[in-house]
């Protein structure tokens, strides 16, 4: 009985533990795939805005490097034309000073004989004597036939000391020879101040590279990496040197730290440029916008699981208050079968008792004047049983009363059959649908009974213990027969066993079994 409410009060405990636990997981699954979307988000942008900045860089060089390549067309152009005479010179040194002033990024221009040799420039005053064929710029054309305009690598200027970048173009006799060279330096300040005016955050870079791999400007700026080389680079070798542009998330070998770096070639000149982003920087708002989730996530799953908690155990309490209700409910019904039983059973015997006897009798009578049906009933008085007491004493009495009814017991053969103890020493047998002999049977098999309990009794006339039975039946029960009349008449047949030797079955007035 107990067994079955524990089992039935499990799930609805683990049930609600289990949903509370679902309510925690599905927070920490929401929370989880929210941030890692923000995250996915937050990085797209950053690729978005990286390859957008490195277009912009790229254009911007782009554009600075033609301006600077237009002079020097128009330049070649002038020398072929007007030659290198004195006044020619002397003009287009006006031309070169204006042209100068013209464009911000064009740090100089300067034109150089076969020899290296400095022809004019766009300087104040030209110095005179000096040379300049050992500069990388004048070997390449020198060596190179090809007209096209050529980027070197980044020099410090012997006129200025400063960093400058170069863009050089050949010049030829009329008969095609070698005739010397015209060259444009860009200041990299203007690059820098360029570079310094975008927004990369504080870990972010910006580079400037000739397409064999030579730094020509990096932001922030490192002195020495001016005219490095990063050939050998992961980033250039895996990616500038393969494609055209592109992104690619980069840890640096130089101070660890992880970027995003989007790179593009220049459209017309052979360099490329590269911006990239802090990692730590483009994640920085994400990392804080989670921590400040995941606390709040946190928080309310305590909240939560307490919450939760708090329902189990109040579920629990009812359950087991329930069962305990139910338990009450199942002693109080128990108790009232054992009181309804012990109303209508004799404490010594434990047969009927006489309430149960008079309510069967009555109920048995009514059902055969309905059915039209027979009844019997037996009246049992044990014989000389004030001497037994008197002899063996009460208890004595009371223990060979309690043998006796056991024999009597056996009267009950069928389920209508009703045992009872009626007063005293005396017993009775309400047998419905019997007729006289029948019950005169069943009387005697009792007497018999007695006798075989063999019980001894000093002063009755056979030694043992002996009952006197008396019968009385109705084979067609009357509408007037009662139950008063029915015992009344089987006290009588009674009153004759006693009278005619005891230990015997009588039925007033006919018969007498002995
Ligand atoms: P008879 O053969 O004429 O019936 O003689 P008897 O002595 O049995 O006379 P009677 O039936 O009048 O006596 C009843 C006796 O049964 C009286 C009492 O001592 C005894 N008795 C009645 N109820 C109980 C009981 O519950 N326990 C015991 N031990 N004796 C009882
Ligand atoms: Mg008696
Ligand atoms: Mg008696």
């Amino acid at each position: 009985m107990k067994s079955l409410p524990r089992l039935s009060r499990l799930p609805v405990t683990l049930l609600a533990g289990a949903f509370v636990v679902l309510v925690c997981m599905s927070l920490i699954s929401i929370d989880g795939w929210r941030s890692w979307h923000a995250r996915e988000i937050q990085m797209g942008e950053s690729v978005v805005a990286t390859s957008n900045l490195a277009r912009t860089l790229a254009q911007h060089a782009d554009d600075t490097f033609k301006d600077a390549d237009a002079a020097l067309v128009g330049l070649v152009e002038r020398l072929s034309v007007d030659g290198t005479s004195a006044t020619a010179l002397d003009r287009l040194h006006r031309y070169l000073m204006n042209r100068v002033t013209e464009s911000p990024q064009l740090q100089g221009i300067f034109v150089y004989d076969e020899n290296g040799k400095w022809l004019v420039n766009s300087q104040k005053v030209v110095a005179q004597n000096l040379n300049n064929s050992d500069r990388e710029y004048f070997v390449y054309h020198r060596t190179h036939t090809e007209l096209t305009a050529h980027v070197g690598p980044p020099i410090q200027s012997r006129s200025t000391g400063k960093w400058i970048l170069t863009l050089s173009r050949r010049v030829n006799h009329g008969d095609g020879s070698f005739g010397g060279v015209v060259l444009a330096t860009i200041d990299v300040e203007y690059f820098r101040k360029f570079y310094d005016s975008i927004d990369i955050g504080k870990l972010g870079a910006s580079i400037l590279g000739l397409d064999n791999g030579t730094m020509l400007i990096r932001r922030p700026s490192l002195e020495k990496s001016i005219g490095k080389s990063i050939k050998d680079g992961d980033l250039f070798r895996d990616y500038i040197a393969k494609n055209d542009s592109g992104t690619a998330m980069i840890l640096s070998n130089q101070d660890g730290i992880e970027r995003l770096i989007a790179y593009r070639h220049l459209k017309r000149y052979p360099m490329f440029v590269t911006a990239s982003l802090a990692k730590s920087e483009i994640l920085a708002e994400w990392q804080t916008d989670t921590y400040l989730h995941t606390t709040i996530t946190l928080l309310l799953i305590c909240v939560l699981g307490w919450l939760g908690f708090h329902l189990v155990s109040q579920i629990r309490l009812r359950v087991d208050a329930e069962v305990e209700a139910r338990d009450a409910r199942d002693k109080v019904e128990t108790l009232n079968r054992t009181l309804e039983k012990l109303a209508l059973q004799d404490g010594l015997t434990g047969l009927a008792n006489r309430r149960r006897f008079d309510i069967v009798i009555e109920e048995e009578l009514r059902k055969a004047k309905h059915d039209a049906g027979s009844l019997a009933v037996v009246m049992i008085d044990v014989d000389n049983f004030k001497r037994y007491n008197d002899i063996y004493g009460h208890p004595a009495g009371d223990d060979c009363l309690r043998k006796i009814a056991g024999a009597v017991k056996i009267s009950e053969k069928r389920i209508r059959d009703l045992a009872a103890r009626y007063g005293g020493e005396e017993m009775a047998i309400v047998l419905p649908d019997s007729d006289i002999e029948g019950a005169m049977r069943v009387a005697e098999s009792v007497r018999l009974a007695v006798r075989n309990l063999r019980i001894p009794h000093a002063e009755n006339t056979s030694g043992i213990v002996t009952i006197s039975a008396g019968v009385s039946a109705r084979t067609l029960v009357r509408r007037d027969d009662t139950a008063a009349r029915l015992i009344d008449d089987a006290d009588k047949s009674l009153y004759v066993a006693k009278n005619t030797g005891r230990d015997r079955v009588c039925f007033f007035p006919e018969v007498c079994n002995v």
